[in-house]
């Protein structure tokens, strides 16, 4: 013998009834088929139930959707010439149902009772039609109202069942009197519904058709019960919220339990129950690929892995009950109890804090008026003396769990679970770990549900591929040089650092768009060209509110309004990567705060190509700092713009053409002058002289210029006239040095402390000679390196190497 049930997606539609109807022919044997109403019904029949009780006309609209519903899926059914009966029998069950919603909508009130006796027709409908379908299409089927069988208590709504007097029904039916006498090896029956000692119709919970089936199998010590639905088994994690879920062939009933009851739909949490005391296995198979595997749910499982699942329960409400009365007092959470016990309020995790202070209970979210009434009602005299608060309510929360019998075996579960969670900014309200050790939950706010559940799947069963989301604020030079590296290496990083970059939005100063799948990065331009008007602040908010895991920001702008939005970012763990200098330059305070929400919220706060573009500086520096070095004295290049401008100034071409031809590549900021002017240079060694511990201003620069004021008024095309007419000054500057056998070189210092930047004319073997092109070159002395300099030498500008620095960045904080 063998139970089947079919659940409300299985027998959706004519389509899919047929299927199921395909699964049936194939049993071998005798067998009972349970079946639940059709997709939507059981939601309908409540609405129209409370509607009707309101007064509220709507109700026929809904009765009219079940009419409808059924009333397609016979025609659909049935060829013409037969229907007329079927039409019939359908018929005058929903001619039942209308009268009594109707009875409901002129009296005005709808009781439990009634409420059970209007949702019984959505079980009664469908199993009624596919009975009737099965023997139209020559498979011989007997069928049977479960009221008959199962008695329960009067509970309506979720009724408790009295196993001793359903069991014997059951037996007698099937053993006893040989299957009722009837011929066919099969029955169908609805799920759902049972009736109490009085006759009247109850039914047994939300999703508990899944509980008939386990009812009847339990009862007629089935060989299997065969739970069928819309998915493949019970997989690792709920496949509507995350995408890369696994099947999971082999489960224990208690992790199947743990799972259902933390919020895995598959199967109704007390189904396991009857089965498992008798040890009938349960499978769980896909009507719509009956030959997938699916879950076989038994006592023990050879396939051991440390964790099952990950599952969320939504719509939690947390109760906290303080106060310094409660300590050493006993009985306190007895009462508690009761008082929620009471009022039928189920408690689904507890914690209470060892200083006994607090109690910490998470129920149902509906339940939260009746709770708090019922709890400031028992500790009223307690409250109304100060020894405990009234109880505290907190909404909108989430119970995260992660399920496996072999946690217990493993330290460190919960450790791995929490601080991934962390690095994620999902924020933790309670704990609790059951002494079973089979499950770890945690309260957490229900926004951030689908990314901790992705996170969660992702640290524990992916095959090791992480997934990193990237918001792109500036896509100019450098910005677009990056996206186009990202394209090219996605395939490498996937491969070799398991990580799977994907730029979730970009934004211009005027435009952003975004794609959750991945923006189209090969035509970057019509991607922008065809984005929405948006600005900084619309596009790091909506970064914010997409509030996917491991989020990282890269700012490839100049703009000091990007700069505004770190904090929040970094305070919602999303990292942020800057190659914008202004951060990290401006006053210390900013800087300092910056470096402090990023350690707050395990983000990073990046910023390597502020100083020598893509060249290991900054990582270089934090290294000697980390191992216990001091930094006692750095000289450098570190502006590619002026190294190029006056290695390439040797009199031929003026001045004024050689900083056009370093702009034309790429070398400069967006205004040069930034660079001539060795603001650029001070921004860098103030960085550096930061980072090497030392808290300076850029005030305390001492700043050398070697550019005339008139050339720093006006435009940027201003600015070039000026220099043409100033040729004489920069040539003289040149003719001075080349007189001496020197060459002009832009150097910044650093000097216990001290910090300055300036032009300087150097000899032939000086440190920076040599240095051609557009090389930045910095020396570190320091304890270690105190003779020699630590010397870090390379090209210090350019879109293509500023585009790699700000990309080993990502990958750093993706890591
Ligand atoms: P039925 O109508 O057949 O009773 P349910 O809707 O009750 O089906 O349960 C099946 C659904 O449960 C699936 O469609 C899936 O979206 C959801 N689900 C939630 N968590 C899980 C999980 N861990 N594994 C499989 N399915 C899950
Ligand atoms: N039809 C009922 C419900 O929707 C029972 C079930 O489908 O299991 O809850
Ligand atoms: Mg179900």
């Amino acid at each position: 013998m063998k139970v089947l049930k079919f659940g409300g997606s299985s027998v959706a539609s004519a389509e899919n009834i047929k299927k199921v109807v395909d699964v049936i022919r194939k049993i071998e044997g005798e067998a009972i088929v349970v079946l639940s109403a059709m997709q939507g019904t059981t939601d309908k029949l409540i609405d129209a139930g409370r509607m009707a009780e309101r007064g509220d006309e709507g109700y026929k609209q809904k009765l009219d959707g079940i009419r409808g519903l059924h009333m397609r899926t016979v025609t659909e059914l049935f060829p013409s010439q037969s229907i007329a009966p079927i039409q019939m029998a359908i018929e005058e069950d929903l001619r039942e149902l209308e009268r009594i919603v109707q009875g409901v909508s002129l009296v005005g009130e709808c009781s439990l009772r009634t409420l059970d006796n209007i949702l019984s027709f959505g079980e009664l409908l469908s199993s009624s039609l596919v009975s009737m379908y099965l023997n139209a299409v020559g498979v011989e089927t007997g069928s049977l109202d479960s009221r008959c069988l199962i008695r329960t208590d009067s509970n309506f709504g979720s009724a408790s069942v009295d196993f001793k007097e359903t069991n014997s029904f059951i037996e007698q039916y099937f053993i006893k009197s040989d299957f009722g006498g009837r011929k066919s090896k099969l029955t169908v029956v609805p799920g759902f519904i049972a009736s109490d000692t009085s006759g009247h119709t109850t039914t047994l919970g939300r999703g508990g058709s899944d509980y008939t089936a386990a009812i009847f199998a339990a009862a007629l010590d089935a060989d299997v019960l065969e739970i069928w639905t819309d998915v493949s088994g019970m997989m690792t994690a709920d496949p509507r919220f995350v995408r890369n879920v696994r099947e999971i062939p082999r489960i224990t009933y208690r992790e199947a339990m743990e799972l259902s009851h933390f919020g895995a739909k598959v199967i109704y949490p007390p189904t396991i129950q009857p089965v498992m005391a008798k040890r009938i296995p349960v499978c769980v198979k896909n009507t719509f690929s009956p030959d997938d595997f699916g879950t076989l749910i038994e006592a023990e499982t050879s396939d051991a892995k440390m964790i099952r699942g990950i599952t969320s329960i939504d719509k939690i409400a947390v109760l906290n009950l303080e106060g310094s009365g409660m300590v050493g007092v006993p009985g306190f959470s007895k009462r508690l109890f009761d008082a929620l016990s009471r009022s039928q309020i189920n408690v689904i995790l507890i914690t209470q804090s060892s200083s006994e202070h607090s109690i910490c209970v998470a129920i149902e979210e509906k339940a939260n008026d009746r709770a708090k009434a019922a709890v400031d009602r028992e500790f009223e005299y307690e409250i109304a003396v100060g020894k405990i608060d009234p109880l505290r309510v907190e909404t909108g929360l989430s119970i995260l769990a992660l399920v496996g019998d072999r946690m217990r075996f493993h330290t460190g579960v919960s450790g791995r679970m929490f601080s991934t969670l962390g690095h994620n900014g999902v924020n933790i309200r309670a704990i609790a770990q059951g002494s079973s050790e089979r499950n770890i939950s945690a309260i957490i706010e229900s926004a951030d549900v689908r990314k901790a559940v992705n996170t969660l799947h992702e640290e524990f069963f992916s095959d090791g591929n992480k997934q990193i989301n990237i918001f792109v604020a500036g896509v100019g030079t450098v910005g677009s040089r990056l996206l186009g590296q990202i394209e090219q290496q996605f395939q490498h990083v996937s491969d070799e650092l398991r990580l799977n970059l994907r730029v979730v939005g970009v934004a211009t100063s005027k435009k952003a768009a975004f794609a959750d799948e991945g923006v189209e990065l090969g035509t970057i331009k019509d991607v922008i060209a065809e984005a929405e008007a948006s600005d900084i602040a619309a596009f790091t908010d909506s970064i914010i509110e997409r509030n996917l895991r491991n989020s990282i920001f890269v700012d490839v702008t100049a703009s000091p309004d990007v700069v505004e939005t770190y904090p929040k970012l970094l305070q919602r763990s999303v990292s942020v990567i800057a190659c914008n200098k202004i951060a990290a330059s401006s006053e210390l305070k900013k800087y300092q705060a910056l470096k402090d929400l990023a350690r707050e919220f395990n983000s990073n706060f990046l910023f390597e190509t502020n100083v020598g573009a893509g060249l290991p500086v900054i990582k270089t520096l934090e290294d000697l700092i980390r191992s216990g070095d001091k930094v006692n004295r750095i000289e450098a290049v570190l502006s590619g713009t002026l190294n190029f401008v006056f290695n390439s100034y040797d009199g031929t071409r003026s001045f004024s053409d050689v900083v056009r031809q370093a702009q034309q590549e790429g070398y400069t900021e967006p205004d040069p002058r930034l660079d001539l002017s060795g603001t650029d240079v001070a921004r860098k060694i103030l960085i550096l002289a930061r980072e090497a511990g030392y808290a300076i201003e850029m005030a305390d620069i001492t700043n050398v210029a070697f550019l005339p004021e008139s050339c720093l008024a006006g435009t940027v095309e201003d600015f070039y006239a000026e220099m043409t007419r100033q040729e004489p000054h920069f040539r003289k500057l040149l003719d001075d040095a080349t007189a001496q056998g020197l060459k002009l070189k832009y150097i910044a210092s650093l000097d216990a402390g001290k910090a300055s930047v300036g032009l300087q004319s150097i000899g032939p073997d000086h440190n920076f000679a040599n240095l051609s092109g557009k090389d930045n070159a910095v020396l570190f002395y320091t304890n270690r390196y105190a003779d020699q300099p630590l010397v870090i030498k390379g090209a210090g500008a350019g879109a293509d190497v500023t585009a790699a620095g700000v990309f080993a960045d990502i990958i750093r904080a993706a890591r």
